[in-house]
Protein backbone atom coordinates (compact mmCIF):
# COMPACT_ATOMS: atom_id res chain seq x y z
CA UNK A 1 0.00 0.00 0.00
CA UNK A 2 1.23 3.79 -1.01
CA UNK A 3 1.37 6.06 1.83
CA UNK A 4 -1.26 8.22 0.20
CA UNK A 5 -3.87 5.17 0.21
CA UNK A 6 -2.87 4.93 4.41
CA UNK A 7 -3.31 8.61 5.34
CA UNK A 8 -6.98 8.96 3.19
CA UNK A 9 -8.03 5.51 5.14
CA UNK A 10 -6.89 7.58 8.31
CA UNK A 11 -8.78 10.57 7.47
CA UNK A 12 -11.77 8.80 6.50
CA UNK A 13 -12.15 6.96 9.89
CA UNK A 14 -11.47 10.32 11.80
CA UNK A 15 -14.01 11.78 9.72
CA UNK A 16 -16.83 9.03 10.67
CA UNK A 17 -15.90 8.80 14.06
CA UNK A 18 -16.75 12.70 15.72
CA UNK A 19 -15.74 12.93 19.26
CA UNK A 20 -18.31 13.16 21.56
CA UNK A 21 -19.34 17.13 22.16
CA UNK A 22 -22.68 17.05 24.53
CA UNK A 23 -25.00 19.59 24.91
CA UNK A 24 -26.25 20.06 28.33
CA UNK A 25 -29.64 21.44 29.12
CA UNK A 26 -28.85 23.27 32.48
CA UNK A 27 -32.19 23.78 33.92
CA UNK A 28 -33.03 27.42 36.28
CA UNK A 29 -35.91 27.89 38.00
CA UNK A 30 -36.12 31.27 39.62
CA UNK A 31 -32.37 31.82 38.81
CA UNK A 32 -31.76 28.14 40.97
CA UNK A 33 -29.78 25.78 38.94
CA UNK A 34 -31.74 22.19 39.18
CA UNK A 35 -29.64 20.03 41.27
CA UNK A 36 -30.32 17.16 38.71
CA UNK A 37 -28.88 19.49 36.21
CA UNK A 38 -25.22 18.86 38.25
CA UNK A 39 -25.85 15.16 38.30
CA UNK A 40 -26.14 15.39 34.22
CA UNK A 41 -23.04 16.78 34.34
CA UNK A 42 -21.18 14.65 35.56
CA UNK A 43 -22.46 11.72 33.27
CA UNK A 44 -22.07 14.13 30.23
CA UNK A 45 -18.53 14.42 31.12
CA UNK A 46 -18.03 10.63 31.71
CA UNK A 47 -18.40 10.62 27.87
CA UNK A 48 -14.99 11.83 27.26
CA UNK A 49 -15.51 14.43 25.11
CA UNK A 50 -16.16 18.34 25.40
CA UNK A 51 -19.48 19.72 27.03
CA UNK A 52 -21.44 22.75 26.58
CA UNK A 53 -24.30 24.42 28.78
CA UNK A 54 -26.87 26.17 28.19
CA UNK A 55 -29.04 28.45 30.46
CA UNK A 56 -32.29 29.88 28.91
CA UNK A 57 -34.36 32.60 30.75
CA UNK A 58 -35.25 36.09 31.36
CA UNK A 59 -32.97 38.86 31.71
CA UNK A 60 -33.82 39.00 35.70
CA UNK A 61 -32.37 35.52 36.17
CA UNK A 62 -29.72 34.42 32.88
CA UNK A 63 -26.46 36.74 34.13
CA UNK A 64 -26.39 35.73 37.94
CA UNK A 65 -27.08 32.02 36.75
CA UNK A 66 -24.04 32.35 33.90
CA UNK A 67 -22.00 33.61 36.98
CA UNK A 68 -22.32 30.72 38.60
CA UNK A 69 -22.51 27.71 36.17
CA UNK A 70 -19.21 28.90 34.22
CA UNK A 71 -17.72 27.39 37.15
CA UNK A 72 -18.75 24.17 37.19
CA UNK A 73 -16.58 21.45 36.92
CA UNK A 74 -16.90 19.36 33.15
CA UNK A 75 -18.15 21.98 31.12
CA UNK A 76 -16.07 23.64 28.55
CA UNK A 77 -18.04 26.23 27.14
CA UNK A 78 -21.06 27.74 27.64
CA UNK A 79 -23.93 28.91 25.70
CA UNK A 80 -26.96 31.38 26.85
CA UNK A 81 -30.14 32.55 25.88
CA UNK A 82 -32.16 35.49 27.34
CA UNK A 83 -35.65 36.15 26.64
CA UNK A 84 -38.84 37.15 28.09
CA UNK A 85 -40.23 34.19 25.84
CA UNK A 86 -38.35 32.13 28.50
CA UNK A 87 -39.97 32.98 31.37
CA UNK A 88 -41.93 30.38 31.81
CA UNK A 89 -40.29 27.47 30.29
CA UNK A 90 -42.32 25.64 27.85
CA UNK A 91 -41.39 22.71 25.61
CA UNK A 92 -43.62 24.68 22.86
CA UNK A 93 -41.26 27.56 22.74
CA UNK A 94 -37.55 26.09 23.91
CA UNK A 95 -37.47 23.19 21.41
CA UNK A 96 -37.31 25.88 18.13
CA UNK A 97 -34.16 27.06 20.18
CA UNK A 98 -32.86 23.38 20.65
CA UNK A 99 -33.72 22.81 17.33
CA UNK A 100 -31.82 25.59 16.06
CA UNK A 101 -28.74 24.64 18.01
CA UNK A 102 -28.63 21.12 16.71
CA UNK A 103 -29.20 22.03 13.20
CA UNK A 104 -25.64 21.23 11.44
CA UNK A 105 -24.00 21.55 14.47
CA UNK A 106 -21.03 19.38 15.80
CA UNK A 107 -23.03 17.76 18.92
CA UNK A 108 -23.34 14.26 19.23
CA UNK A 109 -25.51 14.04 22.46
CA UNK A 110 -28.05 16.43 24.21
CA UNK A 111 -28.01 15.41 27.97
CA UNK A 112 -30.91 16.88 30.57
CA UNK A 113 -31.95 15.83 33.98
CA UNK A 114 -35.53 14.20 34.14
CA UNK A 115 -37.32 17.27 35.18
CA UNK A 116 -40.99 17.49 33.69
CA UNK A 117 -40.17 20.01 31.81
CA UNK A 118 -37.34 17.63 30.13
CA UNK A 119 -39.30 15.05 29.75
CA UNK A 120 -41.16 16.73 27.30
CA UNK A 121 -38.74 18.63 25.54
CA UNK A 122 -36.28 16.30 25.09
CA UNK A 123 -38.51 13.78 23.14
CA UNK A 124 -39.80 16.64 21.75
CA UNK A 125 -36.87 17.82 20.13
CA UNK A 126 -35.46 14.04 19.29
CA UNK A 127 -38.59 13.14 17.58
CA UNK A 128 -38.39 16.18 15.58
CA UNK A 129 -34.68 15.02 14.69
CA UNK A 130 -36.35 11.53 13.99
CA UNK A 131 -33.74 10.12 16.87
CA UNK A 132 -34.66 8.19 20.15
CA UNK A 133 -34.46 9.27 23.15
CA UNK A 134 -33.21 7.54 26.25
CA UNK A 135 -34.46 8.36 29.57
CA UNK A 136 -33.35 8.21 33.03
CA UNK A 137 -29.77 6.22 32.70
CA UNK A 138 -28.42 5.15 35.76
CA UNK A 139 -24.87 4.16 33.82
CA UNK A 140 -23.28 5.02 30.57
CA UNK A 141 -20.45 4.45 28.27
CA UNK A 142 -18.57 6.08 25.53
CA UNK A 143 -17.25 3.78 22.72
CA UNK A 144 -15.04 6.84 20.79
CA UNK A 145 -13.84 3.82 18.07
CA UNK A 146 -17.77 3.12 17.22
CA UNK A 147 -18.87 6.24 18.08
CA UNK A 148 -21.53 4.20 19.66
CA UNK A 149 -22.99 4.91 23.57
CA UNK A 150 -24.56 2.21 25.88
CA UNK A 151 -26.87 3.30 28.64
CA UNK A 152 -28.17 1.45 31.57
CA UNK A 153 -31.46 2.18 32.72
CA UNK A 154 -33.74 0.62 35.21
CA UNK A 155 -37.20 -0.69 33.83
CA UNK A 156 -40.40 -2.58 35.31
CA UNK A 157 -40.38 -0.45 38.53
CA UNK A 158 -36.22 -1.45 39.10
CA UNK A 159 -36.84 -5.13 38.78
CA UNK A 160 -34.65 -5.15 35.92
CA UNK A 161 -31.84 -3.21 33.90
CA UNK A 162 -31.98 -2.47 30.77
CA UNK A 163 -29.05 -1.71 28.35
CA UNK A 164 -29.37 0.37 25.44
CA UNK A 165 -26.63 1.15 22.84
CA UNK A 166 -27.11 3.77 20.34
CA UNK A 167 -24.91 3.06 17.49
CA UNK A 168 -22.88 5.63 15.34
CA UNK A 169 -25.87 5.48 12.67
CA UNK A 170 -28.10 8.01 15.47
CA UNK A 171 -26.30 11.09 14.61
CA UNK A 172 -27.57 12.94 18.02
CA UNK A 173 -28.11 11.01 21.06
CA UNK A 174 -30.64 12.00 23.28
CA UNK A 175 -30.97 11.15 27.31
CA UNK A 176 -31.78 12.11 30.54
CA UNK A 177 -29.73 10.83 33.63
CA UNK A 178 -31.14 9.89 37.05
CA UNK A 179 -29.37 12.20 39.49
CA UNK A 180 -29.18 9.29 42.35
CA UNK A 181 -26.47 7.54 40.15
CA UNK A 182 -24.17 10.29 39.44
CA UNK A 183 -22.60 12.56 42.02
CA UNK A 184 -23.07 16.65 40.89
CA UNK A 185 -20.59 17.99 39.17
CA UNK A 186 -18.45 20.55 41.92
CA UNK A 187 -17.34 24.16 41.18
CA UNK A 188 -13.76 25.63 40.54
CA UNK A 189 -12.87 29.20 40.96
CA UNK A 190 -10.07 29.70 39.00
CA UNK A 191 -12.24 27.76 35.91
CA UNK A 192 -12.06 30.30 32.69
CA UNK A 193 -14.48 29.03 29.75
CA UNK A 194 -15.99 30.61 26.66
CA UNK A 195 -19.42 32.13 27.45
CA UNK A 196 -21.36 33.13 24.70
CA UNK A 197 -24.94 34.43 24.10
CA UNK A 198 -27.40 32.91 21.88
CA UNK A 199 -30.65 34.80 20.11
CA UNK A 200 -33.43 33.07 21.33
CA UNK A 201 -35.63 31.74 18.30
CA UNK A 202 -39.34 33.17 18.42
CA UNK A 203 -42.01 31.02 18.39
CA UNK A 204 -45.01 33.51 16.54
CA UNK A 205 -47.91 30.98 16.70
CA UNK A 206 -47.53 29.09 19.97
CA UNK A 207 -50.15 26.75 20.86
CA UNK A 208 -49.60 26.72 24.28
CA UNK A 209 -50.08 29.28 27.12
CA UNK A 210 -49.17 29.45 30.91
CA UNK A 211 -51.42 30.47 32.67
CA UNK A 212 -50.60 29.52 36.11
CA UNK A 213 -47.49 27.94 38.09
CA UNK A 214 -48.52 27.30 41.35
CA UNK A 215 -45.25 26.19 43.84
CA UNK A 216 -45.28 24.24 47.04
CA UNK A 217 -43.22 25.96 49.39
CA UNK A 218 -40.86 24.63 52.13
CA UNK A 219 -38.67 25.14 54.41
CA UNK A 220 -37.74 21.36 54.67
CA UNK A 221 -34.59 20.47 52.23
CA UNK A 222 -35.66 19.35 48.80
CA UNK A 223 -36.88 15.92 48.84
CA UNK A 224 -34.87 14.66 45.74
CA UNK A 225 -31.40 15.89 46.63
CA UNK A 226 -31.60 15.60 50.50
CA UNK A 227 -29.33 13.85 52.48
CA UNK A 228 -32.31 12.47 55.05
CA UNK A 229 -35.91 11.53 54.35
CA UNK A 230 -38.41 10.61 56.38
CA UNK A 231 -41.41 9.25 54.91
CA UNK A 232 -44.73 8.06 55.53
CA UNK A 233 -47.53 5.78 54.91
CA UNK A 234 -51.08 4.70 54.95
CA UNK A 235 -51.67 4.48 58.63
CA UNK A 236 -51.08 7.88 58.98
CA UNK A 237 -54.61 8.74 59.23
CA UNK A 238 -54.83 12.09 57.77
CA UNK A 239 -52.81 15.42 57.18
CA UNK A 240 -53.07 16.71 60.87
CA UNK A 241 -51.78 13.20 62.26
CA UNK A 242 -48.83 12.70 59.06
CA UNK A 243 -47.71 16.30 59.79
CA UNK A 244 -47.77 16.08 64.27
CA UNK A 245 -45.98 12.26 63.46
CA UNK A 246 -43.43 12.89 61.11
CA UNK A 247 -42.37 16.40 60.76
CA UNK A 248 -40.91 16.72 64.98
CA UNK A 249 -38.74 13.41 63.56
CA UNK A 250 -37.63 15.26 60.10
CA UNK A 251 -36.72 18.45 62.27
CA UNK A 252 -34.61 16.63 64.89
CA UNK A 253 -32.73 14.50 61.71
CA UNK A 254 -32.74 17.97 59.81
CA UNK A 255 -34.67 16.09 57.05
CA UNK A 256 -37.14 15.87 53.94
CA UNK A 257 -40.15 14.25 54.52
CA UNK A 258 -41.69 12.02 51.75
CA UNK A 259 -44.86 10.35 51.46
CA UNK A 260 -45.83 6.59 50.08
CA UNK A 261 -48.69 6.81 47.16
CA UNK A 262 -51.40 5.40 49.87
CA UNK A 263 -50.76 8.61 51.74
CA UNK A 264 -50.46 10.93 48.89
CA UNK A 265 -53.60 9.32 47.76
CA UNK A 266 -55.45 9.90 51.05
CA UNK A 267 -55.17 13.68 50.82
CA UNK A 268 -52.13 13.28 54.00
CA UNK A 269 -49.18 14.55 51.49
CA UNK A 270 -48.73 17.14 48.89
CA UNK A 271 -48.07 14.93 45.89
CA UNK A 272 -44.65 16.68 45.41
CA UNK A 273 -43.74 13.95 48.43
CA UNK A 274 -44.79 11.35 46.91
CA UNK A 275 -41.21 8.92 46.24
CA UNK A 276 -41.65 5.69 44.06
CA UNK A 277 -42.24 4.37 40.67
CA UNK A 278 -44.61 7.40 39.88
CA UNK A 279 -43.33 9.97 42.31
CA UNK A 280 -39.48 10.99 43.28
CA UNK A 281 -36.23 8.65 43.39
CA UNK A 282 -34.40 9.21 46.14
CA UNK A 283 -30.87 7.75 47.68
CA UNK A 284 -30.37 9.21 51.10
CA UNK A 285 -27.59 8.58 53.14
CA UNK A 286 -30.64 7.50 55.49
CA UNK A 287 -34.09 7.04 54.45
CA UNK A 288 -36.98 6.36 57.46
CA UNK A 289 -40.07 4.60 56.47
CA UNK A 290 -42.47 4.80 58.84
CA UNK A 291 -46.16 2.70 58.69
CA UNK A 292 -44.80 2.05 54.48
CA UNK A 293 -45.50 -1.81 53.35
CA UNK A 294 -42.85 -1.85 51.11
CA UNK A 295 -44.62 -2.06 47.45
CA UNK A 296 -42.33 -2.71 44.56
CA UNK A 297 -43.69 0.64 43.19
CA UNK A 298 -42.35 2.46 46.49
CA UNK A 299 -39.32 0.55 46.66
CA UNK A 300 -38.07 1.56 43.26
CA UNK A 301 -38.08 4.89 44.20
CA UNK A 302 -35.71 4.35 47.56
CA UNK A 303 -33.88 0.99 47.64
CA UNK A 304 -30.79 2.80 46.87
CA UNK A 305 -30.62 4.38 49.69
CA UNK A 306 -27.51 3.81 51.67
CA UNK A 307 -29.03 2.99 55.14
CA UNK A 308 -32.90 1.79 55.25
CA UNK A 309 -34.74 2.39 58.59
CA UNK A 310 -38.62 0.87 58.81
CA UNK A 311 -40.71 0.96 61.35
CA UNK A 312 -43.92 -1.23 61.59
CA UNK A 313 -46.16 -3.81 63.14
CA UNK A 314 -46.63 -6.07 61.07
CA UNK A 315 -43.22 -7.95 60.91
CA UNK A 316 -43.67 -9.57 57.39
CA UNK A 317 -43.96 -6.35 55.71
CA UNK A 318 -41.96 -6.68 52.49
CA UNK A 319 -39.98 -3.43 53.47
CA UNK A 320 -38.18 -5.36 56.12
CA UNK A 321 -36.61 -7.26 53.21
CA UNK A 322 -34.61 -4.06 52.18
CA UNK A 323 -34.74 -2.55 55.94
CA UNK A 324 -30.45 -2.47 56.85
CA UNK A 325 -32.61 -1.80 60.22
CA UNK A 326 -36.33 -2.96 61.30
CA UNK A 327 -38.31 -2.08 64.07
CA UNK A 328 -41.55 -4.46 64.29
CA UNK A 329 -43.71 -1.52 66.90
CA UNK A 330 -46.81 0.23 66.50
CA UNK A 331 -45.43 4.27 64.78
CA UNK A 332 -47.54 6.01 67.14
CA UNK A 333 -45.17 4.49 70.21
CA UNK A 334 -42.09 4.40 68.31
CA UNK A 335 -41.83 7.95 66.50
CA UNK A 336 -42.16 9.42 70.06
CA UNK A 337 -39.64 7.92 71.42
CA UNK A 338 -36.97 7.89 68.93
CA UNK A 339 -37.67 11.62 68.63
CA UNK A 340 -36.67 11.29 72.77
CA UNK A 341 -33.65 9.46 71.84
CA UNK A 342 -32.33 11.31 68.93
CA UNK A 343 -32.45 14.86 71.42
CA UNK A 344 -30.73 12.92 74.12
P1 LIG B 1 -50.11 0.01 52.77
O1 LIG B 1 -49.71 -0.91 51.69
O2 LIG B 1 -51.52 0.00 53.21
O3 LIG B 1 -49.17 -0.32 54.00
C1 LIG B 1 -49.29 0.26 55.26
C2 LIG B 1 -48.28 -0.43 56.16
O4 LIG B 1 -48.32 0.19 57.42
C3 LIG B 1 -48.54 -1.92 56.37
O5 LIG B 1 -47.34 -2.64 56.12
C4 LIG B 1 -48.94 -2.02 57.84
O6 LIG B 1 -48.45 -3.20 58.46
C5 LIG B 1 -48.27 -0.80 58.43
N1 LIG B 1 -48.97 -0.27 59.60
C6 LIG B 1 -50.32 -0.09 59.77
N2 LIG B 1 -50.55 0.51 60.94
C7 LIG B 1 -49.34 0.70 61.54
C8 LIG B 1 -48.93 1.25 62.75
N3 LIG B 1 -49.83 1.78 63.63
N4 LIG B 1 -47.62 1.28 63.06
C9 LIG B 1 -46.70 0.77 62.20
N5 LIG B 1 -47.03 0.21 61.02
C10 LIG B 1 -48.34 0.19 60.68
N6 LIG B 1 -46.64 3.57 45.78
C11 LIG B 1 -45.69 4.42 46.20
O7 LIG B 1 -45.43 4.54 47.41
N7 LIG B 1 -45.02 5.21 45.30
C12 LIG B 1 -45.24 5.14 43.97
O8 LIG B 1 -44.61 5.88 43.19
C13 LIG B 1 -46.23 4.22 43.49
N8 LIG B 1 -46.49 4.08 42.18
C14 LIG B 1 -47.40 3.15 41.77
C15 LIG B 1 -47.60 2.95 40.40
C16 LIG B 1 -48.50 1.99 39.99
C17 LIG B 1 -48.68 1.80 38.51
C18 LIG B 1 -49.21 1.23 40.92
C19 LIG B 1 -50.17 0.17 40.47
C20 LIG B 1 -49.03 1.41 42.26
C21 LIG B 1 -48.13 2.39 42.71
N9 LIG B 1 -47.93 2.60 44.08
C22 LIG B 1 -46.94 3.45 44.46
C23 LIG B 1 -48.80 2.01 45.10
C24 LIG B 1 -48.18 0.81 45.80
O9 LIG B 1 -48.48 -0.36 45.08
C25 LIG B 1 -48.76 0.66 47.21
O10 LIG B 1 -50.15 0.58 47.12
C26 LIG B 1 -48.40 1.80 48.16
O11 LIG B 1 -47.01 2.03 48.15
C27 LIG B 1 -48.85 1.43 49.57
O12 LIG B 1 -48.63 2.49 50.43
P2 LIG B 1 -48.42 2.23 52.00
O13 LIG B 1 -47.25 1.32 52.18
O14 LIG B 1 -48.41 3.54 52.66
O15 LIG B 1 -49.79 1.51 52.41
Amino acid sequence: RSPIVIRSFLLRTYASTPSPHALIFLEQRQGQVDSGSLSALTAASQLGGKVTGLVVGTSEHVPAVVDKVKKLKGLTSLLHSTSELYAQQLPETLSPLLEKLLSGSEYTHVVSTPSSLAKSLLPRVAAKLDVPSVSEITSLEHDASSNSTTFTRPIYAGNAISTIRLSSSIPIKFFTVRATNFDPASFEENQEIEVKAVDPVDVPECPTEHISTQLTKSDRPDLSVAGRVVSGGRPLKNAETFAATLNPLADVLGAAVGASRAAVDAGYADNSLQVGQTGKVVAPELYMAIGISGAIQHLAGMKDSKMIVAVNKDPDAPIFQVADVGLVADLYEAVPQIIEKLKQ
